[in-house]
């Protein structure tokens, strides 16, 4: 089977599906790679290094699409939300497609890959089992998403992290507080405490306490019921507004003693909570920065502007977009051995295998047949359920 590599085309997008170490990975399993010229360029990969290790390179992106059975993108159409509709034309019927495609939020996306008739698995969908670990883009983009947000704010914020007793006098650390401590989260608050700040952070899920401290910060404790606060696949709920209220009263405080927050706080599916208003942020100190990495999904911060850093009363709201991207080479890397490790799950004797013979091949598996198959997705959809035989 040939498995192709078209170059990302999202405005900015500087990352690549697949790298030359795993050529050699593929091949073994029986998958030949096909990429397109300059494919990896931005990322650190030059065409010369997929050639050594036996992928082809083709001139365009037509022929990439035209030769392969399989395509791996990082933004396929529905993730990437600006351009991905060019991609369309050159899908075929049966075709299969792997790669980043926001199945809970681009619905329109979704029916139109399922009307090419092509065979689409989404790795938003990976289900958070021991087994498809090695194959959870998420949480490898996230964790470059996490370091990278620090490394953000570090340069934007008019302080430095660290503590430093010189003979000009002694200089405290800056105080970060990180809001929803899951893989990003966490991240983050390792990079942070590298740096040396002091660190804070709160998530609803109060299991991730321990994962805090463990790693050197303070868990932020609010006397608010979380007892239903995490769902059986270890993301949280959604809460009703009510709660959301009394968190954001009980923030307050934390918030206007941080130099720094980062919010990560996401719902599968819902509009992120908004946790930081405008009125903790008139009483932040002046300099301070706030780095919304919601921002794409609404947005933690009641000022965020997706895509922009704005200042308001005299503090810096940074609202990334597809902040992994800023890390190319290594999210790169990491993202190529998800599909890797995906790729030789779902390809056995030349054939991908049905949906029926395994958990992570049927639970990823969006569209088939003409029809988008995911259940939660055909729920968004207004779709009656499909009869399950
Ligand atoms: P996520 O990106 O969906 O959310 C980020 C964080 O925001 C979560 O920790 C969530 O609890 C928090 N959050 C949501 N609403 C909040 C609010 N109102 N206030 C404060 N925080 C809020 O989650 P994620 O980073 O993908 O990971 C969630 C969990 O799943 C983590 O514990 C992670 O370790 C676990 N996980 C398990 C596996 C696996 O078992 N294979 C893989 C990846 C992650």
């Amino acid at each position: 089977m040939i498995v192709g590599v078209p170059k990302e085309i999202y405005p900015g997008e500087r990352r690549v599906a697949l790298t030359p170490a795993v050529v050699p990975l593929l091949a073994k399993a029986g998958l030949e790679v096909v990429i397109q010229a300059g494919a990896g360029e931005s990322a650190g990969y030059p065409d010369a290094q997929y050639q050594e290790k036996g992928a082809k390179l083709l001139p365009d992106r037509a022929t990439v699409f035209s030769q392969s059975d399989i395509i791996v993108q990082v933004l396929a159409h529905g993730a990437n939300d600006k351009n991905g509709a060019e991609d369309l034309p050159l899908m075929r019927r049966g075709q299969v497609l792997i790669g980043f495609l926001r199945p809970l939020s681009s619905a329109e996306a979704v029916q139109q890959i399922a009307h090419a008739g092509v065979t689409s698995f989404s790795v938003e969908l990976m289900p958070r089992t021991t087994r498809a670990q090695s194959m959870d883009a998420l949480s490898s983009m996230a964790s470059i998403a996490g370091y990278k947000a620090v490394v953000v704010v570090a340069d934007t914020l008019p302080r430095i992290f660290p503590m430093m007793t010189t003979a000009a006098g002694t200089i405290t650390p800056a105080r970060v507080l990180v809001i929803g401590a899951g893989v990003a989260g966490l991240q983050a608050i390792a990079s942070a405490k590298r740096l040396g700040a002091v660190v804070s952070a709160y998530d609803v899920r109060p299991a991730v306490k321990e994962q805090v401290q463990s790693l050197g910060g303070r868990f932020v404790e609010l006397p608010l019921e979380t007892g239903e606060a995490q769902d059986a696949r270890g993301y949280a709920k959604a809460q009703d507004e009510a709660f959301y209220a009394k968190q954001r009263e009980l923030l307050s405080n934390v918030i206007s003693e941080s130099d720094a927050v980062i919010t990560t706080a996401v719902v599968p599916g819902k509009r992120a909570p908004i946790l930081v208003t405008e009125a903790m942020v008139k009483r932040m100190p002046p300099g301070s920065v706030i780095l919304d990495l919601a921002a794409e999904r609404g947005g933690n911060a009641e000022l965020t502007r997706a895509g922009e850093t704005i200042v308001r009363h005299g503090v810096t709201i940074i609202g990334p977009i597809n902040l992994a991207s800023g890390a190319p080479y290594h999210a790169s890397q990491m993202y190529a051995r998800n599909l890797t490790s995906f790729l030789t799950n779902l390809v056995k004797d030349g054939k991908v295998r049905p949906p029926e013979s395994d958990e992570i091949i049927r639970e990823t598996l969006l569209t088939e047949g003409g029809e988008v198959v995911n259940a939660r997705t055909r729920e968004i959809l207004g779709l009656p359920a499909l009869v399950t035989q």
